[in-house]
């Protein structure tokens, strides 16, 4: 390190220390404490939260609907333009934040510890909260570069002061200094398909460029994807025809998001009615995805990669 980081880092230091003790707030919560967002949270968090029956709420000691403690937070959340009612009375975060962001420009969460709820919260509360910043550690080499564990102290408040949940938080801001850029992966392989008995004579087929499709030897019927009984007549006994790989586009999508590295965006896939009958899902190649259209003709390749399962895909004919 050069005397002139080392005076900087001081500096810094200098700054960060002097909020230590300080209290920032109260910020207001939007709504007061409600029914739909309890439910709409524990339907989020796909939690039975037994207390949003009212015959269950009015038998509890509470009487009546209580929000779950470990929704305290959600009550002061900024929301997601990141909006708050808010009504300072100390530095907020930000100008905290400001004083390091120079030279920490990057945080971590590092902990979360278990908050301490005095009482639960009834609907029709409104609650405040209040930050101090506890703790800022001296400086830390970490896995992730120098930086600083700051912990904040959080106080939710009722409308008569009351105290009703605190909460620690720990930061770490560092900057990433000496971290080596990481590479990025060559591309990854395309996920590989599930294999079962019932389905391995498919997979087989392609192996050797045939597109097979199950058929029951009893009716007649085909069945794709294949399955273990044929779904007519429940017959044991399938046996496969080999496809001529020629069809319609039925139906289509074009894919733009979530992105799956192993592929290239937009990802048409089609829903291509085979001559024979039945309907298969693959991607749709050799075509814009605009110019895609239901009852397009096409036919099948077979994308093969070395030490890959071989694939189906459907381009125009
Ligand atoms: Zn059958």
């Amino acid at each position: 390190m050069n005397q002139q980081t080392a005076k900087s880092d001081e500096d810094m230091e200098r700054r960060l220390a002097a909020y230590v003790g300080r209290q920032y707030g109260a910020i207001y919560a939007w709504d007061r404490v409600n029914a739909p967002m309890i439910r709409h949270w524990a339907e989020a968090l796909d939690y039975d939260y037994p207390l949003l029956d009212p015959e269950i709420a009015k038998s509890t000691r509470h009487r009546e609907l209580v929000a779950p403690a470990s929704m305290l937070q959600v009550w002061l959340m900024p929301g997601l333009k990141n909006q708050r009612l808010p009504v300072l009375t100390c530095p907020t975060p930000r100008t905290f934040q400001d004083s390091g962001r120079a030279r920490l420009y990057r945080h971590h969460r590092n902990g979360l510890r278990p908050g301490i709820f005095p009482r639960p919260l009834k609907v029709g509360e409104l609650i405040t909260t209040s930050t101090i910043v506890e703790k800022v550690s001296e400086r830390k080499n970490t896995r992730l570069g120098p930086g600083y564990f700051t912990t904040f102290l959080q106080e939710y408040h009722d409308e008569q002061g009351g105290v009703v949940g605190t909460m620690r938080l720990r930061i770490l801001r560092y900057h990433p200094e000496g971290q080596r850029l990481k590479q990025l992966p060559a591309r990854p392989a395309p996920p590989q398909p599930g294999i079962s008995q019932d389905t391995a004579q498919f997979w087989e087929g392609l192996k050797q460029n045939k597109l097979l499709i199950q058929k029951c030897s009893d009716c007649g019927t085909l069945i794709h994807p294949p399955e273990p009984v044929c779904r007519n007549c429940q017959s044991l006994d399938l046996g496969t025809i080999e496809a001529s790989g020629k069809g319609t586009v039925f139906s289509f999508v074009v894919a733009h998001h979530p992105k799956v590295a192993a592929f290239d965006y937009p990802h048409p896939i089609g829903l291509v009615e085979l001559d024979e009958g039945v309907r298969i899902v693959a991607p749709l190649t050799g075509v814009d995805p605009g110019e895609i259209e239901i009852g397009m003709k096409v036919v099948v390749e077979f994308d093969n990669v070395e030490g890959q399962n071989r694939l189906p895909k459907f381009r125009p004919s």
